[in-house]
């Protein structure tokens, strides 16, 4: 039986673990997401964090329809504290707008006629949070003893019907399965994919890197007036700028794009400190609105690397799963990362809530590491499809934010006809067909192995 438990010689965790437990790795939104989500179906996990507390970065986070459905499918309680602090567009009648277009330039477009379009959807409805808001409400499901923090995992090895995780303090533990919520540079990523599809463990850098702000929203209608009220798309060549409102309506989200010829120096790192006048020397460039170019003043100096998994092959190795960034990091272009972690998280759960149920009828007769496989083969043939598409289709959308794509160009109109085309696959998808497909393919696996 796959139990959890210490090596002799390393302090027990627990030693009365019940015959299915599982390991988490990571307490990002991944992780954090599949722990709300287990409790609720009574599977029991611990998470590992290397770090030393819960994460506290300081930025926006939009969540799209399809993963407010997920977060409701989850949990009810965590869409009601999410839709608590929610906040969309500040204007009246622009609640399914996912944002204006302008352009970059000095006067916004207006010189030539253009008077920021909307795109979005029927479909969409805009919210926002402040990611440190969405990440207190996340941690509120989780109760203490099942986080371990300061655990860094420095090793993955398959045992016969379980796996054992060592950490970088030496502790070695045994476990049922454990689930990759690492991030994109997640060593879990590496033990999936190392040994069969080496040339996919590495994110790839897009050429593209982001400063990043969040400004009160008094100070922020000094410099935008009625601009910083709705969410802004600020379209140049190469370059794109990117505002909206988070924090209950207090502050506003501030991304800046710059798309860099140059590889990215570092493999370990994701940002990169310049100076000030390099960081304002990449807007300038681009003949930058003074309003949006005032915006900077809140920015740290600091590029963040724009990085994606443009391939996966599978997300499974044995009892290894990955989940979130570590299975399939993308560009932020349709702010629909963490909705993709949360997708993930409902899908995988409800199936590990099947492997505890049959578990706990029979725990004599059970195949527990079997019974995971199946689990883990009917998320892969779910998620990975429509994960995939969301990092394909994010990378073109990314060149038609940077007037960049081959048959849009530089026209607004078509840009915007674009836009509005985009997105509705994603937002209008049906998470109850996708949890029924699966449990399906899970029964269909179990039966073919029984
Ligand atoms: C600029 C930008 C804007 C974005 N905007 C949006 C948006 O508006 N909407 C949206 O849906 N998504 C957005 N995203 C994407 C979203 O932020 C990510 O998809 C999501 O946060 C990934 O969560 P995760 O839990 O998979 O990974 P992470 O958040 O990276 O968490 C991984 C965790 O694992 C821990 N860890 C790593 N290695 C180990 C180890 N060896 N042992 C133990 N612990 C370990 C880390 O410390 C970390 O806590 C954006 C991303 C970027 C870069």
């Amino acid at each position: 039986m796959g139990s959890l438990l210490s090596k002799p010689g390393a302090s027990a965790i627990d030693t009365k673990q019940p015959p299915l437990h599982v390991s988490i790795i990571g307490a990002g939104i991944g992780g954090l997401a599949l722990a709300i989500a287990l409790n609720k179906q009574n599977v029991p996990y611990t998470i590992y964090e290397s770090a030393g507390a819960y994460a506290t970065v300081g930025a926006g986070v939009g969540i799209g329809p399809n993963a407010m459905r997920a977060m409701d499918m989850i949990d009810k309680r965590f869409r009601g504290k999410y839709d608590a602090v929610a906040i969309g567009n500040l204007t009246p009648g622009k609640e399914h707008v996912m944002m204006e277009a302008y352009l970059l330039e000095e006067g916004l477009g207006a010189r030539q006629g253009w008077l920021g379009k909307p795109w979005g959807s029927p479909a969409y409805t805009r919210t926002a949070a402040h990611r440190k808001t969405l990440l207190d409400i996340m941690t509120s499901f989780i109760p203490e003893s099942t986080v371990k923090f300061n655990k860094q995992v420095a090793g993955i090895k398959q045992l016969r019907d379980k796996v054992e995780l060592t950490f970088t303090d030496g502790e070695t533990i045994e476990t049922s399965a454990v689930i990759g919520c690492d991030g994109i540079k997640g060593a879990s990523r590496r033990y999936v994919l190392g040994s069969r599809y080496p040339d996919e463990v590495l994110a790839k850098y897009n050429n593209q890197y982001a400063y990043r702000a969040i400004i009160r929203m008094s100070e922020a209608r000094e410099v935008l007036g009625d601009l910083a009220n709705d969410a802004k798309m600020y379209f140049g060549r190469g370059i794109n700028l990117s505002t909206y409102v988070i924090s209950e309506g207090q502050e506003i989200n501030v991304v800046g794009f710059v798309r860099d010829p140059e590889p990215w120096p570092y493999d370990d790192k994701v940002t990169r400190e310049v100076t000030r006048e390099k960081m304002v020397a990449d807007f300038t460039a681009q003949n930058i609105d003074p309003r949006l170019l005032k915006l900077l003043d809140w920015a740290k100096p600091v590029q963040w690397a724009m990085s994606h998994h443009p391939k996966t092959s599978t997300y499974q190795n044995g009892l290894v799963c990955l989940l979130g960034d570590s299975a399939h990091a993308t560009l932020p272009n349709q702010a629909a990362g963490a909705g993709q972690c949360l997708e993930d998280a409902l899908i995988l759960s409800r199936l590990l809530g099947r492997v505890g149920a049959t578990v706990g009828s029979k725990p004599a007769q059970c195949d527990v590491s079997s019974e995971l496989n199946a689990a883990f083969e009917a998320y892969e043939s779910v998620r990975r499809p429509r994960a995939q598409k969301q990092i394909e289709t994010s990378v073109e959308c990314g060149k038609v934010y940077s007037l960049m794509h081959p048959d849009i160009g530089t026209d607004m109109n078509k840009t915007v006809k674009n836009l509005n085309s985009r997105f509705d696959w994603l937002w209008k998808h049906d998470l109850d067909a996708d949890v029924k497909l699966a449990e399906d393919r899970y029964a269909e696996l179990v039966a073919m192995k029984d």
